[in-house]
């Protein structure tokens, strides 16, 4: 059975005082639910939530991570350096990454096999955007991103890694997709990966992401190869964050 798994992505949100009110909150009142949780917070906030989070069950990751490992790469952050102020992985190849910052699926790759070098998880996202659903392209977009990973590092990397499925016309939109067109998609990532290897696609958690929130949580999670969610803006918000983790499947 595969344990499933809520991470909050803050993307460029929060304030040293809003993000110690809302760990306190998160630790203190973690339903008592056999998910993992994780807080992807802004880079510069890592250590200080590492500190704030330590000895409590949820984890730390960031939302980006260089592909290099050291030297001369101004404004880069390694995952060797996220791992030492306490990162436990990182979110790569977000769909915001993708489309803003011009990330293409081989420097997803690169920076996925970054993650996985440091001795970290990385949380690798795929999805397609509106016109290419309207097209009837996603498989073929959503396989074209992960065939990159698993061409550079292999399906075997995947015993070490979570996925994340977003659907980029869902993401801070407020329109979910549905239990059924997630669970669609979920399935056919994982028979792509079966085709590699059937038990490793048995055991990888593939993540929902694109406007979770606690009223459509439950119904989601309860599809058979969704196994959490990556949660943006209602990750900011205690309540809502706290009722999704109870909403995970146990
Ligand atoms: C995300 O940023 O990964 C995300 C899913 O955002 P939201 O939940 O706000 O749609």
């Amino acid at each position: 059975m595969r344990r499933q798994i809520i991470a909050g992505n803050w993307k460029m949100h929060g304030s040293r005082a809003e993000n110690a009110a809302l760990v306190e909150t998160i630790v203190h009142r973690l339903p008592n639910s056999t998910a993992e949780v994780w807080v992807c917070p802004p880079l510069v906030y890592l250590a200080e939530l590492a500190r704030a989070l330590g000895g409590s069950r949820v984890s730390l990751g960031a939302q980006n991570v260089c592909a290099e490992t050291q030297g001369a790469f101004t404004g880069e952050v390694s995952a060797a350096m996220l791992r030492d102020v306490g990162c436990s992985g990182a979110i790569v190849g977000h769909s915001e990454r993708r489309a803003l910052y011009g990330e293409s699926d081989q420097l997803v790759a690169r920076k996925f096999a970054a993650v996985l070098a440091a001795g970290l998880t990385p949380i690798l996202c795929v999805g397609e955007q509106l016109a290419e659903r309207e097209a009837g392209r996603t498989f073929e977009v959503v396989d074209r991103q992960l065939d990159a990973v698993l061409d550079l590092s292999g399906v075997q990397a995947f015993t070490r890694a979570v996925l994340a499925y977003e659907p980029v016309w869902a993401i801070g939109t407020g329109k979910t997709a549905t239990p059924q067109q997630a669970e669609e998609v979920h399935a056919h990532i994982r028979g792509r990966i079966a085709g590699r290897d059937a038990k490793i696609a048995a055991l990888v958690r593939i993540q929902y992401g694109g406007s979770v929130k606690a009223a459509n949580a439950a119904e989601l999670f309860s599809m058979p190869n969704v196994d959490g969610g990556l949660i943006g803006g209602a990750s900011l918000k205690a309540e809502e964050f706290l009722a999704i983790i109870s909403a995970a499947r146990s």
